[in-house]
């Protein structure tokens, strides 16, 4: 919701009068010095709307605003040039509404425009969220990036690597739209007060890393795509793309990061394919590009990579992770019932090439159980087990 700055008027007044935390006022409006205010300047304020109101008989501006828990000012704020003692019946006003529903709906086949609107639509209303793009995917979308807190601890999560495990993006997503939510209304989740976090932490979220592979999963390839004589053939003739984890290109993202990759490379396919194929050499691809480089760039402090399935954390690589990395597990798991597990015979994985060249924490989190893509009616539980590691990633 946009207000205009009237004489008079401050930052502090507007968190005061919508109850919503001054920093986060400011950081809605990063474009604004709020030392100095000018008269008719545009304020984004958080976590509100505005739905139009017809006047009827009866009617007082007092009476609107007091059966809505608002202040006057809050009225006469939102509709400026309203003569407030010259009420005309079937006249609409705006008055604004705290928004305290969920705005994503995870369940649904979540494609990438559908993720796209979603990420427009939460960035209205909560304009503290800072959206940009990572790269481009082989077929040029641009794959989103979320930052949401303003601390120093910078943590990164990042789901649907795998394309048919695009589920991934709508629980984090959802996580998202909660968390927002949850700092501006200043209501808990799972009785822990929200605020602290969003002032200590910068938490980085790519929705969806792998864009092409989600929407061959979900949608198949359309007659024109350059792509379709290709992508049916690697899938054997098939186009029922279930089972596809790859990128367009057929080369499995998460086998692309330079941690082991010959190894790697060595037991797995040699060609394009639905999985497993790490290309022809690491970080061939411009989704892993985009990953890596975003990774070099931000300096993480931890890493959550979320995949389905199995219930389990990965949370080791060849003995180099840091020895916090087994007490964060030991809550993910306690948080979610999930199984930790310190290493497998894997390699070349995003969390792998983190912890080789960082040194710190990193994390696959394989969400549910089942096969891939994991049906829609496991939407609830997958949510509930992934809320816990969720906020233990920022809490930790
Ligand atoms: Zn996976």
């Amino acid at each position: 919701m946009d207000v205009y700055v009237r004489s008079g008027d401050s930052v502090w007044y507007y968190s005061q009068l919508f109850k919503i935390p001054f920093k986060l006022i400011i950081d809605s409006n990063r474009d604004i010095n709020p030392q100095i205010l000018s008269v008719g300047v545009r304020i984004r304020i958080p976590g509100h709307v505005t739905i139009d109101y017809k006047i009827v008989s009866g009617d007082s501006l007092w009476a609107i605003a007091s059966s809505r828990n608002l202040p006057l000012d809050a009225l006469l704020l939102v509709n400026p040039t309203l003569n407030p003692t010259r009420l005309q019946i079937g006249q609409t006003i705006k008055v604004p509404v705290r928004v305290t529903w969920r705005i994503v709906n995870g369940k649904q086949n979540y494609d990438y425009s559908t993720m796209i609107n979603n990420i427009r639509q939460l960035q209205t209303v909560y304009p503290f969220l800072q959206e940009s793009s990572i790269g481009t995917s082989v077929v040029n979308r641009q794959i989103p990036e979320i930052l949401i807190g303003s601390g120093e601890k910078r943590v990164h999560y990042n789901a649907s690597f795998h394309a048919n495990e695009w589920i991934t993006t709508p629980v984090l997503l959802t996580f998202l739209n909660d968390y927002a939510l949850s700092v501006t209304n200043q209501t808990p989740i799972r009785g822990l007060g929200t605020f602290p976090l969003y002032l200590q932490t910068s938490l980085s979220i790519v929705p969806m890393v792998n864009p092409d592979g989600v929407d061959l999963v979900l949608n198949g390839i359309p007659e024109e795509s350059p792509w379709r004589s290709r992508v049916i053939e690697w899938n054997d003739g098939s186009s029922d793309f279930s089972g596809w984890k790859a990128n367009i290109r057929g080369v499995d993202l998460n086998d692309q990061f330079p941690a082991k990759w010959d190894l790697e490379r060595a037991r797995n396919p040699k060609s394009p394919g639905p999985r497993d194929y790490g290309g022809e050499s690491p970080l061939s691809e411009p989704e892993s590009i985009a990953i890596a480089d975003l990774t070099k760039r931000r300096d993480f402090a931890r890493v959550l990579a979320f995949h389905t399935q199995g219930k389990v954390i990965y949370w080791g690589f060849d003995n180099l992770e840091p020895p916090e990395s087994e007490a964060m597990v030991a809550e993910f798991s306690r948080v979610s019932g999930y199984e930790p597990v310190q290493t497998i015979d894997s390699y070349a994985g995003y969390k792998d090439w983190f912890i080789q060249d960082w040194r710190r924490p990193g994390f696959t989190v394989e969400l549910g159980t089942g096969t891939n893509p994991l049906p829609l009616s496991q939407f609830d539980e997958i949510y509930e087990e992934a809320l816990g590691i969720f906020l233990a990633g920022l809490y930790v």
